[in-house]
């Protein structure tokens, strides 16, 4: 047996001891691989990227201003092991959220990442950056957002914009935002190809993994969109791909949430469905372990993965 195939055998060994059967495994990558918009061609591919992984990359976790809610989105995918399959293919250096280090040593910590893995590791950004005055209004460890995303993003190979604070400023850059806060690509100049963004409130997990693996398949980033946006998961409109549609077309719309009529499958438009406007893959990709999504569930999209979407799709709950 060569090493590749011992790598395999031991990565399925340690899948068996957590319950997932290679079965599991197969039916979760041909998901991956549909969701990323690849042939079924490159399942096997996929897996391997998981199975046959040489070197883990290193990963550096920035939080700025957010409810940590995309870490809780990533950390409990909807697979119950795909949290620990990350882990397979990634190395998280510095996490503040799951890390063990804290005060000076987690300082520490992020300084030998940066030395060690310089130019070599994935930076994933969480949150929003505070601009005004010096970027006063956002710090952590003493030195405010803005310094430590100045110290960590130019060393990265890539770097990810993870959810709405991230990639467009949230619910921090909502008017008046008295902090000018923004997004990490705004916050410090980048252009659209340096940073890749996962919007979302919070984003699919999903579409992290489809990145990552999208990475080390084609050692290269994904076609983003004209905000910065992976095109796989984030080409079409909720309403193009929504259930509802044909109820859309005939002009059946739910009076109101909980009613029959949204209990039968009505459109939820008269309701402040942002559908027609937002572009991602709840849909198809589902939560819970493809279990539903929110307007399957009965609530109307409110447009989390939208640009500003607090300033500029808000009433939420009346139609636009
Ligand atoms: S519920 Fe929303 S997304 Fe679905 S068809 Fe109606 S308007 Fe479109
Ligand atoms: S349905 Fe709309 S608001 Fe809900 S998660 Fe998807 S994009 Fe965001």
């Amino acid at each position: 047996m060569d090493e590749k195939e011992k790598q395999e055998q031991e990565f399925y060994e340690r899948l068996e001891k957590r319950g997932v059967t290679r079965r599991d495994f197969m039916k979760f990558c041909t998901f991956l691989t549909a969701t990323m918009g690849l042939s079924a061609s490159y399942v096997a591919k996929v897996a391997n990227v998981f199975a046959a992984t040489p070197k883990r990359t290193p990963v550096v976790w920035l939080h700025f201003a957010e409810c940590t809610g995309c870490t809780e989105s990533v950390l409990r995918t909807m697979y119950p092991w795909v949290d620990e399959l990350v882990l397979e293919i990634l190395s998280i250096e510095y996490h503040e959220t799951i890390m063990a280090a804290a005060g000076h040593q987690a300082e520490e910590n992020l300084q030998e990442a940066l030395k060690k893995y310089k130019g070599e590791f994935i930076c994933i950004c969480e949150g929003a950056i505070s601009t005004k005055d010096g970027g006063v209004y956002g710090k952590i460890g003493g030195r405010t957002f803005l310094e430590v995303a100045k110290d960590v993003v130019p060393k990265a190979a890539a770097v990810v914009a993870i959810g709405q604070c991230a990639c467009y400023g949230g619910v921090q850059a909502a008017a008046p935002n008295p902090g000018g806060f923004k997004g990490v690509k705004e916050a410090l100049n980048l252009k659209r190809r340096e940073i890749i963004h996962l919007p979302g409130c919070p984003p699919n997990p999903i579409n992290l993994v489809g990145t990552v693996a999208n990475y080390l398949l084609f050692n290269k980033l994904p076609q983003l969109d004209s905000v910065g946006r992976p095109l796989f998961a984030y080409g079409k409109t909720i309403h193009d791909q929504c259930p509802r549609r044909s109820h859309f077309e005939m002009g059946e719309f739910a009076p109101s949430i909980g009613s029959p009529e949204a209990d039968m499958g009505w459109c939820l438009y008269e309701l402040g469905c942002r559908g027609p406007m937002t572009y991602n893959n709840c849909p198809t990709a589902k939560y819970n372990d493809g279990t539903s999504w929110p307007v399957e569930a009965g609530h109307p999209c409110i447009g989390c993965s939208e640009p500003n979407f607090w300033d500029y799709l808000s009433p939420f709950y009346q139609p636009m």
